[in-house]
């Protein structure tokens, strides 16, 4: 039989969790298992997670874990026998042609074997100085060889080995969010940080269609298919907000167009978070970025739903959001090009103060509820990332 590609997977955060350890290491198991598929066995064993797969597949299984989350790093090590001459051996393989200094790090699992973890590093040590006369340094090593016993066995491998994960918390830890997904550059940024603090997102977009072209639904969809390859499968409501708009423009001061939309948005998003039992919203918003993201403004806005509005995005610069949209994978499709929204649909001097009393006067010419009832009747339901 083929030896098959051996990975570990280390986890900081969730083994701080006391007695939801458990719960987090499971979830953490089914996540990798949901990216892995097929091509990978998931074992949980003592404070870590153990990845077994056909050696073909090993390029493809680091991709992935690199994208799981609750991941803090991950490293393909050598399965040895609890031998230190093996173990030697085998770390004298994997470092090849390495020079420098190095030291040894054992952990074991099992504490019924007969040494110390000590014991274990000092002869180990001494074994690979014997093979290669490079020098043992305890601070400051170029290299480590890590060495953890597990049962009956040995795992070796070295700093090299290791690659950082994302990071964060399984997604699903931390229950669900619905957020607002513009097809612009902010929203799935503020999405992946969400999924990277282990919520599950489900999206909302709206679209102005036919005053405006569905691309930003396609780019939406696009960089929602980007998003997936991190956080799994998930579901998109596509909602038409021509209707909503076509009502404030009438019947509302033109300054405030832009807050009032947005306010509709939330309302309608609230109501299809309680339908998916979504605990916030989430949006990408980043303070004064634009006049809609001022103080007043976004307090105005979100006065319009009981619901928690959060915002991960609201200290970023825009240079920052774009280099984590580039790391993300999304950047390339938000910059795709998409027709600007009417302007007549968009005030030509909107406020940048306003208070949640002024917009609710501003709306008061509305039928709010039929509005958002008639938005929500014409929500339609897409999966993504299947
Ligand atoms: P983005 O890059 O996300 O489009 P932006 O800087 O263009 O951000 P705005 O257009 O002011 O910002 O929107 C702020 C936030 O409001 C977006 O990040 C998104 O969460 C939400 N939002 C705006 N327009 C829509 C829309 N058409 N559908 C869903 N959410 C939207
Ligand atoms: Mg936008």
């Amino acid at each position: 039989m083929v030896k098959p590609a051996l990975f570990l997977v280390h986890y900081h955060e969730i083994a701080l969790k006391g007695k939801n350890r458990r719960h987090f290491e499971q979830l953490l198991a089914q996540r990798l298992r949901d990216a892995l598929g097929e091509a990978a066995r998931v074992r949980l064993l003592y404070g870590r997670i153990l990845i077994e797969a056909e050696p073909e597949a090993a390029a493809a299984v680091q991709e992935r874990l690199a994208r799981v989350f609750g991941v803090a790093y991950y490293a393909r090590v050598q399965r040895t026998e609890v031998d230190f001459r093996s173990i030697a051996t085998t770390a004298v393989e994997i470092l090849g042609d390495f020079s420098g200094s190095f030291r040894v790090t054992a952990k074991r699992a099992n504490k019924r074997l007969p040494f110390t973890s000590p014991e274990a590093e000092r002869e180990i040590g001494a074994l690979i100085v014997a093979a290669r006369g490079w020098p043992v340094r305890l601070k400051g090593a170029a290299a480590v060889v890590y060495v953890e016993f597990y049962e009956n066995e040995a795992w070796v491998y070295t700093s090299r080995d290791r690659t950082p994960g994302p990071g964060g918390l399984p997604v699903g830890a931390s229950g669900k969010v619905m957020v607002l997904a513009s097809g612009g550059i902010d929203s799935p940024v503020a999405a992946w940080r969400m999924a990277k603090r282990g919520a599950r997102p489900v999206y909302v977009h709206f679209h102005s269609y036919p005053h405006t072209s569905l691309d930003s639904l396609r780019k939406t969809v696009l960089e929602l298919e980007a998003l997936a390859r991190w956080h799994g499968p998930t579901r998109l409501y596509v909602v038409p907000l021509a209707g909503v708009q076509e009502a404030v423009f009438t019947h509302s001061p033109e300054r405030y167009r832009t807050l009032l939309y947005r306010r509709f948005m939330y309302r309608i998003a609230a109501r299809l978070a309680e339908k998916e039992r979504a605990g916030a919203l989430v949006t990408g918003d980043a303070l004064a970025q634009v006049a809609s993201q001022t103080l007043e403004n976004l307090h105005a806005v979100a006065k319009a739903v009981e619901m928690t509005v959060l915002r991960p995005l609201i200290g970023m610069d825009k240079t920052e959001v774009i280099a984590e949209a580039k790391q993300i994978g999304t950047y390339d499709i938000s910059i795709l090009p998409q027709q600007d929204c009417c302007s007549f649909l968009e005030p030509k001097r909107p406020a940048t103060r306003s208070t949640p009393e002024q917009l609710e006067r501003a709306e008061s010419r509305l039928d709010v509820e039929k509005l958002v009832e008639e938005a929500l009747a014409q929500a339609e339901l897409r999966r993504v990332g299947e």
